[in-house]
């Protein structure tokens, strides 16, 4: 496999190709290709056996220019400043396309949460909170989970904000359990909302769900849900699943619950009896109508997306095509739903979920469910009507959209 581009970079250049062809002015451009603000810090944190380790965050605010800005945090070894970077800029697009009035950002910490006790890891969340506190708020800038952090995370973030405020503050992040002010139905809210998407998809493409196979690369937060939902919502066929050790493929279909308790006693989906190993790389080439990426950036690249098969691929995981990957897959005619699109439904129940926490009033299910289907069927439609008056590949056309409405608030601020 080749090496991995750098992320921020895979941002600037599909912002680059959309700011061509809407003939954006020099300082507009060079304005929208970098970050507005963003706080690097450093956290000493006392470990169990006694000894302090310092970790290393980071919080990007993009572009604030719709609103406060918003976007989750992720905990990963691996994390790096320009991944948080390109993630800011994603979000920005993403709350832009799905029209809520806010911006674009996301936080990162590098660290191996696996690796850290479940008291470890409240002292990151707290420490994390106490070092970027001046620099978020409800009004301001709203974190929420992403990769490797949970609901209990959100809380202790929560209840580390309210203390510096001295009163409670809900407001401040989304993602929490809904007994200390989380919305209903934001768990599965990622993967719900990437299923109107593709119900909206499906239907102007001509595919019957209900006959389809489908493929899903990561078994986390969304990969999983999205595995239950497609069955549920519209009876297709899930033949494989995979997560970060390996996949499982049966072609008669994947039971979704009997996988999720293997999973919870083993780890991993590898070893699910009746069903044949195969690697994540195999999955992403497998004969299935729809493919939907769910773990984690550039998997879909030069070197593999000739192969791909599916007519749809729904991107849940944030970055998991590049660019030249896009190129091949429009020329191909396999139709991507791209991330900050497919993914939206997640930022969309938070911003659900901060409106719920000002007003102290709190909707029922049905509510959220019925408002969430209306905001991804709009933004698929607003979509879809410039992929087809542009003759852009997805990405493009999704970026057109969202670009046009953050320049459109920054002319009228009198920014540019
Ligand atoms: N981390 C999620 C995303 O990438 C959710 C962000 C949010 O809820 O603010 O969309």
């Amino acid at each position: 496999m080749s090496k991995k581009q750098n992320p921020f970079a895979m941002a600037q250049s599909q912002l680059d190709s959309a700011a061509e062809i809407l003939g954006l002015d020099p300082a507009t451009h060079a304005f929208l290709r970098k970050p507005m603000r963003e706080l690097h810090v450093t956290i000493p944190v006392k470990m169990d056996d006694g000894s302090v380790h310092v970790f290393e965050g980071f919080r990007v605010q993009y572009n604030d220019a719709l609103g406060p800005t918003k976007g989750g945090i992720r905990w990963h070894p691996e994390e790096t400043v320009d991944t948080v970077r390109a993630l800011g800029a994603w979000m920005t697009w993403k709350c832009a396309i799905v029209d809520i009035p806010y911006g674009g950002a996301k936080g990162g910490i590098i660290c191996n949460p696996k690796e850290l006790s479940m008291g470890e890891q409240e002292r990151l969340a707290r420490g994390y909170i106490r070092s970027i506190g001046e620099f978020i708020g409800p009004e301001k800038d709203i974190p929420a989970p992403d990769v490797y952090t949970t609901p209990q995370i959100m809380a202790w973030m929560m209840d580390e904000f309210s203390k510096l405020r001295g009163y409670n503050t809900p407001g401040v992040i989304t993602g929490k359990p809904v007994r200390v002010g989380g919305s209903l139905g934001r768990h599965d809210a990622t993967a719900r909302g990437g299923m109107y998407i593709l119900r909206e998809a499906a239907k102007v493409k001509g595919i019957d769900l209900s006959k389809a196979t489908v493929a899903v690369q990561g078994f986390g937060n969304a990969g999983q849900y999205a595995h239950g939902l497609i069955t549920e919502l519209f009876g297709s066929k899930v033949v494989a699943i995979s997560d970060s050790r390996g996949g499982i493929y049966n072609a008669d279909g994947l039971d979704f619950e009997a996988c999720v308790d293997f999973k919870k006693k083993n780890g991993t989906v590898v070893g699910f009896p009746g069903a044949k190993g195969i690697s994540n790389e195999e999955l992403l080439k497998l004969d299935v109508d729809v493919l939907v990426p769910a773990a984690m950036e550039e998997v879909l690249t030069a070197e593999n997306a000739g192969d791909v098969k599916a007519k749809l691929i729904l991107e849940l995981a944030n970055g998991p095509t590049t660019p030249e990957a896009d190129a091949i897959l429009h020329k191909n005619g396999n139709m991507v739903l791209p991330d900050f699109l497919a993914n939206a439904g997640g930022v969309t129940v938070s911003y659900f979920e901060w409106v719920q926490n000002i007003n102290g009033y709190y909707w029922t299910i049905d509510v959220v469910y019925q408002r969430l289907d209306e905001k991804m069927t709009q933004a698929f439609h607003d979509f879809y009507e410039t992929y087809k008056a542009y003759k852009v590949d997805p990405r493009t056309a999704a970026y057109l959209v969202s670009v046009k409405r953050v320049v459109e608030a920054m002319k009228l601020r009198g920014w540019v």
